[in-house]
């Protein structure tokens, strides 16, 4: 059944992300849309610098042209199946690169853009200067990346996936439940003022941290509540890279959602497919 205001997830990857299946194409997601209650989805995969696309097979490859080729075929996917894509990439920014990889002009092409701002050990290459096996530190960059996404001025809607979570670290729950409740209220206070969405992402349920009678993280509930607490929008993401891991994500995503006690007045624009209006 399609949910009347939890339908779209704005977190979706194709084999344009290095890291998913090479079959992975916009449509491979169709048939999977029906049992998962989802009618919009939004693709966001990852921006790469040109030398990793060079290194990684890819020496044609525009850093972002190579993204902007999936708009026909996410036109093409939609007039076929009646679901309707949006465009948006997930981008990161490192403090030893100093600016992320799409500028606020590039990201004009795209209907939104996603921050992943706690992509720290995802690239241990470029947080080369840190000890990266402190919990103390990895939540110190955290916290900061955040911040960081959080200054960023776009003129798309902005949002940031994943928040706060700290992928593939071992010591995750110690990392999110030292920050402070004052600290995250500051942090979504900022993204509050700002528009920027918060994920409701798949994080809650991947076993990273102990998972509660609904098969949902508290650590990140807490965390989700604190964002809720501060007036931001939400959006739905399960980082599919192929469509097995998108089956089955939606229903554990919203029942996170309900017990936030999130209704519609939470939910960004974008997720429910609402755009603003292109300046030109
Ligand atoms: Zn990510
Ligand atoms: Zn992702």
């Amino acid at each position: 059944m399609i949910h009347p205001f939890l339908f779209s997830d704005l977190h979706v990857h194709t084999n344009k992300s290095l890291c998913a299946p090479r079959s992975t194409e916009p449509g491979s997601y169709v048939p999977c849309c029906e049992p998962e209650g989802i009618r919009l989805i939004g693709i966001s995969d990852h921006v790469y610098p040109e030398d990793m696309l060079t290194r990684y097979g890819y020496p044609d490859d525009k850093r972002v042209g190579r993204l902007l080729e999936l708009r026909p075929v996410l036109r093409e996917a939609e007039a076929q199946s009646g679901i309707r894509f949006l465009l948006g990439c997930e981008i990161d920014y490192f403090p030893c690169v100093g600016h992320p990889y799409i500028s606020p002009e590039e990201s004009a092409d795209f209907d939104y853009v996603l921050f992943a701002s706690s992509h720290i050990l995802n690239y241990p290459n470029m947080y080369t200067e840190y000890d990266l096996h402190n919990p103390d530190v990895l939540r110190r960059l955290t916290i900061d990346r955040f911040v960081a996404a959080c200054k960023l001025d776009y003129p798309v809607p902005m949002g940031i996936c994943h928040p706060l979570y700290p992928i593939c670290s071992p010591f995750q729950a110690e990392i999110i439940d030292g920050i402070s409740d004052a600290t995250l209220n500051e942090l979504f206070s900022m993204a509050a003022e700002k528009q920027i969405s918060m994920e409701i992402h798949a994080c809650l349920f991947r076993r990273d941290t102990p998972l509660n009678q609904h098969g949902l993280s508290d650590h990140y509930l807490r965390i989700l509540a604190a964002a809720r607490d501060c007036g931001c929008k939400f959006h739905l993401g399960s980082d599919a890279h192929d469509p097995t891991a998108f089956l089955g994500s939606h229903d554990r995503l919203r029942k996170a959602a309900e017990l936030l006690g999130l209704t519609e007045a939470h939910i960004w624009d974008v997720a429910k497919g609402l755009l603003p209006a292109k300046a030109n």
